[in-house]
C-alpha cells in the first residue's frame, strides 16, 4: 500500500484521500475521452461542464446568492492583494471615487495586502495586532468605520499565527472583503455579509496557483483603467473565467474536493469535525505546562494550531519523533517560531487524535 502520512502542512496542504485516488485513476483517461483533463481544451464542452459543476457545487455548499459571481482567477491569493484595490478602490461612493480603503492588520498576509494596496490609494489601518505578534484579533470601534471608504479588508483566518475572526465586524455600507484562504469551506460563512470573499485554492479547495473570488455583482466594473485584463473582475465575469487558459488542473481538483465535501455533509458537518479536531489539540495545550499556545483562547483558529515547547532542542526532538510517527510538517512559521498543526478539512479526526496522543506522550517523556 502507498505510504501516506498525517500531513499537517499549512499549504499546499493535504487533500482528501478519495479525491487523490480518483485523480490518480482518472489521470490518463477522463470521462472516456482517452485523454487527461489536463490535456484537453478549456473550451471543450467537457471542461465547460466541469466548470459549471464546480460553480454549482460551490454555490450550494456556501449558499452563494444569485447576485454574486464566482470567478476562477490566476495568481493564488496574493495576486488578489493587488486585484482587490485595482477593482474596488475606484468604486463610486456618494458620487465620487474615494480611493480610500480600510484594512485590519492581523498577520503577515494582511500586512502584505496592505503594502500592496498602498500603491493604489490611501489605506487606513482600522486596528492592528502587531504589538502582540498577532496573538489576537484586535478590538476596534465599529462606529469609527469611515462610511465613505471604498471597502474594508480582513483576513478571516490568520494561517501563520493561528487566530481567526469569530464574529465579523459591522462595517455598515462599506463592503467587507475577506481573504478566506485558510478557512474557506471550513465553517459556515454568511456570504451576504461580504462584498468579496477570495481564497487561494491550496488548502480547502484544490491545488496552488488558482484563487476563487466570490463577488457581489454591483462591485464589478469599477476597475482602474490601468488594470491588466487578467486582474480585472469584469473581464473574468464576462468570459466566465475563460479569458485565457485557466488553471484547469486546479479547477478539476476543486470540483472533486467540493464533491467530496458534499458527501461529508457539507460545511455544517465539516465545521463540527474541525471544531473537534481543534478541541483535541487545544485541550492538550491547555492542560499542560510544557506546551504553550501562541494565540489567545478567544481568537483561536480551528485551522492552524500554533504552540511552543520549552526549548529549541525539544522542538527538534519533537519534529524528528513526530515524523517517525508519520506526523508530518509540524514546524511553525519563522514569524512565530515553535510548532504549528494545520488541520484543514482534509485532515481526518484520527489525524488530530494521533497528534494529540503523540503530544501527550512526548510531554510525559520530556516534561
Ligand atoms: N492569504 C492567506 C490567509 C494565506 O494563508 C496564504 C497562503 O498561505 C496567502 C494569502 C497566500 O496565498 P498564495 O500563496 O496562493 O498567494
Amino acid at each position: 500500500m502507498t505510504h501516506r502520512v498525517y500531513n499537517f502542512a499549512p499549504g499546499p496542504a493535504m487533500l482528501p484521500l478519495p479525491v487523490m485516488e480518483r485523480a490518480r485513476d482518472e489521470l490518463l483517461d477522463w470521462h472516456g475521452l482517452g485523454a487527461s483533463v489536463i490535456e484537453i481544451s478549456h473550451r471543450s464542452k467537457e471542461f465547460e461542464a466541469l466548470l459549471g459543476e464546480t460553480d454549482e457545487l460551490l454555490r450550494e455548499l456556501m449558499d452563494i446568492p444569485a447576485d454574486y459571481k464566482i470567478l476562477y482567477v490566476h495568481g493564488g491569493a496574493s495576486l488578489q492583494f493587488s486585484a482587490v484595490p485595482l477593482n474596488l478602490m475606484g468604486r463610486p461612493v456618494n458620487g465620487s471615487a474615494p480611493r480610500r480603503a480600510l484594512y485590519f492588520e492581523t498577520g503577515n498576509f494582511a500586512a502584505r495586502a496592505i503594502e500592496e494596496a498602498r500603491r493604489y490609494g490611501a489605506i487606513h489601518v482600522v486596528a492592528s495586532s502587531a504589538d502582540t505578534n498577532h496573538d489576537r484579533i484586535p478590538d476596534f470601534d465599529s462606529a469609527a468605520v469611515d462610511q465613505s471608504a471604498a471597502y474594508c479588508h480582513l483576513t478571516s483566518n490568520n494561517t501563520l499565527y493561528g487566530t481567526r475572526w469569530v464574529r465579523f465586524p459591522e462595517t455598515g455600507a462599506v463592503p467587507l472583503v475577506a481573504d478566506a484562504t485558510s478557512d474557506i469551506l471550513s465553517r459556515v460563512l454568511d456570504v451576504r455579509r461580504f462584498g468579496v470573499i477570495y481564497a487561494g485554492a491550496q488548502k480547502n479547495l484544490g491545488t496552488a496557483g488558482l484563487a476563487v473570488v466570490i463577488i457581489r455583482k454591483d462591485l464589478i466594473g469599477h476597475a482602474h483603467p490601468y488594470t491588466p485584463n487578467l486582474l480585472n473582475y469584469a473581464t473574468y465575469a464576462r468570459d466566465h473565467s475563460l479569458t485565457n487558459t485557466p488553471n484547469t488542473f486546479s479547477i478539476y481538483m476543486t470540483r472533486l474536493v467540493l464533491g467530496w465535501l458534499k458527501e461529508q455533509g457539507g460545511v455544517t458537518a465539516i465545521e463540527q469535525v474541525n471544531r473537534e479536531k481543534a478541541r483535541l489539540l487545544y485541550e492538550v495545550i491547555d492542560r499542560s505546562r510544557f506546551y504553550r499556545g501562541h494565540s489567545r483562547p478567544e481568537h483561536r483558529s480551528h485551522a492552524n494550531v500554533t504552540f511552543h515547547v520549552p526549548s529549541a532542542e525539544l522542538q527538534e526532538r519533537f519534529l524528528a519523533e513526530a515524523l517517525k510517527n508519520d506526523l508530518y510538517a509540524l514546524k511553525g512559521h519563522r514569524a512565530v517560531g515553535g510548532l504549528r498543526a494545520s488541520i484543514y478539512n482534509a485532515m481526518p479526526l484520527e489525524g488530530a487524535r494521533a497528534l494529540a496522543q503523540f503530544m501527550t506522550e512526548f510531554e510525559r517523556r520530556n516534561g
